[in-house]
């Protein structure tokens, strides 16, 4: 049975030697083994100095001398200089500054609410009662969010108080507060930081405890480098199709993350004894626009379908030309969830004239006459003089769509309520020439990710810790603070904050 299909996707090396494709293997499977002739000896080695590295080196070189950061790019920062930067914490100075009253309690109580008690509420806890310190830290070192902030939520399920916020350059305002605090830390010869060089392998001795890592320099030559404790924290997979759909038994349909979220962490963390969990949360976000009718494709445009920000004027159906969800329902989370039921996560807006001249933009930006003028050039993009010829003209089948229309409009003249329950029906969907935009469902983080404890130590599949081996950031996936949601800020902030942890409490120097 291949991997995904199972109910709860948990994979082990042994899993992964025994039972899967050539695809993965190439992925996934450690590289062989790996000789060195160069070696040096650290408290601590941190893999990727990105979100989540970033802040475990600091805090570690706040009590060792000898902290390594191992950097694949040619700077430091990693998903920041992409990510919206999206975080939230209760406690905050922008929560004081507000006087918005809040706790770790009632944080708890809104993911799980959100994600439906599907994070990990292990981590969820650890999370919550410390978010609010690391967010104080980064406004203690020049972080400053947004006026309007904190907010409830925005494109996401809303919190039931404000305390989710973000800074004015969205990720990089947290690199910028914390870049400078590296580079003292170097300068101070507190952390080492290592660019262009990838880690490649993990040395581990006789009894499975981790005692390095073999990295490799742009010039292909290769170096050990001894250390007492080592931290994965490079990033997710989203970057690497292969691993990514065997991972979540869902294409990597969209491209956006960092092009080193190559999912080197999982691998290394597999290859020493851990075990990857959380594929099954897949969720997926509405709207991408594809440039090419192709897996990964970059996006277009991604339309705007939370209700949100923009009340719907069209209706969306799937691949049979069937409506399948309240467009205006209140909960994005319900709304997505509805397309990832969808076959191939593919969904259609399907409007006609009259609304694309009236109705604020579906495609920001977009003119009408843009949207006119790609039904000729884009792939994405159909019109027709009748919702038939559209149906075939979209792969849709016309018949259904055409079914579904008429009693869209139908119950709308009426008075009636919608089939699907949507209320914002401003206009028929009568009269041609009639359109249909093609979309994805996609997102742009891995939801599976390397099992930790609340030590942040990488486990086994028997329970117990591999030695000296821990994992911070998109490495231990989405699914375990997220869960199988977009709830608000839970990989940047987590990241940050286990980070923070590890550097500052967990790990041991002694
Ligand atoms: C467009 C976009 C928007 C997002 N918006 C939000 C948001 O608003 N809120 C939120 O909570 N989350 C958001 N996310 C997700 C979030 O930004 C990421 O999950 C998070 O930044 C990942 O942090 P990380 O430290 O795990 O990885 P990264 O920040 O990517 O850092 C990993 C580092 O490891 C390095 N690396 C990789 N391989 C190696 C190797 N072999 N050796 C050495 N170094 C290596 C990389 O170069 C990189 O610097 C968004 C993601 C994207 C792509």
């Amino acid at each position: 049975m291949p991997l995904m299909k199972r109910a709860h996707l948990v994979i082990s090396r042994r899993t992964l030697l025994a039972g899967t494709g050539a695809a993965l293997s190439a992925g996934l499977l450690p590289l062989p083994a790996l000789k060195a002739d160069n070696q040096q000896s650290w408290d601590l080695i941190v893999i990727g100095g990105g979100t989540a590295g970033m802040p475990t080196a600091l805090f570690a070189a706040q009590r060792s001398k000898r902290v390594l950061i191992i950097e694949k790019a040619a700077i430091l920062g990693g998903t920041l200089d992409r990510s919206t930067g999206q975080v939230a914490a209760a406690g905050t100075v922008f929560q004081d500054a507000k006087s918005i009253d809040d706790t770790p309690d009632a944080h708890y109580d809104d993911i799980m609410r959100i994600n439906e008690g599907t994070s990990d509420p292990a981590l969820t806890r650890l999370f919550v009662d410390n978010a609010g310190e690391s967010l104080n830290w980064l406004a203690a070192n020049g972080y400053q969010v947004r006026p309007e902030h904190p907010v409830t939520g925005s494109g996401h399920d809303h919190f039931r108080t404000p305390r989710y916020q973000w800074g004015m350059k969205n990720g990089w305002s947290i690199y910028e507060a914390m870049a400078p605090l590296v580079a003292q830390a170097e300068a101070a010869g507190r952390i080492t930081v290592q660019l262009n060089t990838s880690a490649v392998g993990l040395m581990q001795d006789g009894s499975g405890s981790v005692t390095g890592v073999v990295s490799e320099s742009a010039d292909g030559s290769r170096r050990d480098y001894r250390a007492r404790q080592v931290v994965l924290a490079s990033g997710g997979c989203a970057s690497n199709p292969a691993m990514y759909e065997e991972l979540h038994g869902v294409p990597l349909y969209c491209q956006i993350a960092h092009p080193n979220s190559q999912g080197i962490g999982l691998t290394l963390g597999l290859s020493a004894g851990g075990y990857l969990r959380g594929g099954d949360k897949y969720a997926a976000l509405p709207g991408a626009i594809l440039t090419e009718a192709k897996f990964p494709s970059p996006p277009t445009a991604i339309s705007s379908l939370n209700p949100d920000l923009r009340a719907p004027w069209e209706v969306l159906v799937n691949a049979n030309g069937e409506r399948f969800v309240q467009e205006d329902h209140p909960s994005m989370n319900h709304i997505e969830h509805a397309i990832g039921k969808q076959p191939g996560h593919r969904h259609w807006a399907i409007f006609d004239q009259a609304i694309l001249d009236t109705a604020p933009p579906l495609v920001p930006d977009w003119t009408a006459q843009q949207v006119m003028d790609a039904c000729d050039t884009h792939p994405m993009f159909f019109s027709a003089d009748s919702l038939g010829s559209l149906g075939v003209k979209a792969g849709l089948n016309p018949r259904k769509l055409a079914a579904s229309i008429e009693a869209y409009n139908a119950a709308r003249e009426n008075n009636r309520p919608d089939p699907f329950g949507l209320k914002h029906r401003p206009l028929p969907i009568a009269n041609g020439p009639y359109y249909a935009v093609q979309m994805q469902g996609w997102t742009v983080i891995s939801f599976a990710g390397l099992s930790v404890n609340t030590r942040l130590q990488v486990m086994q599949a028997n329970g117990e810790p591999v030695q000296n081996l821990y994992a911070v950031g998109e490495v231990i996936g989405a699914g375990a603070t997220s869960g199988r949601a977009y709830t608000n800020g839970m990989l940047v902030t987590p990241g940050i904050t286990f980070g923070r942890l590890l550097g500052q409490q967990i790990l041991k120097f002694s």
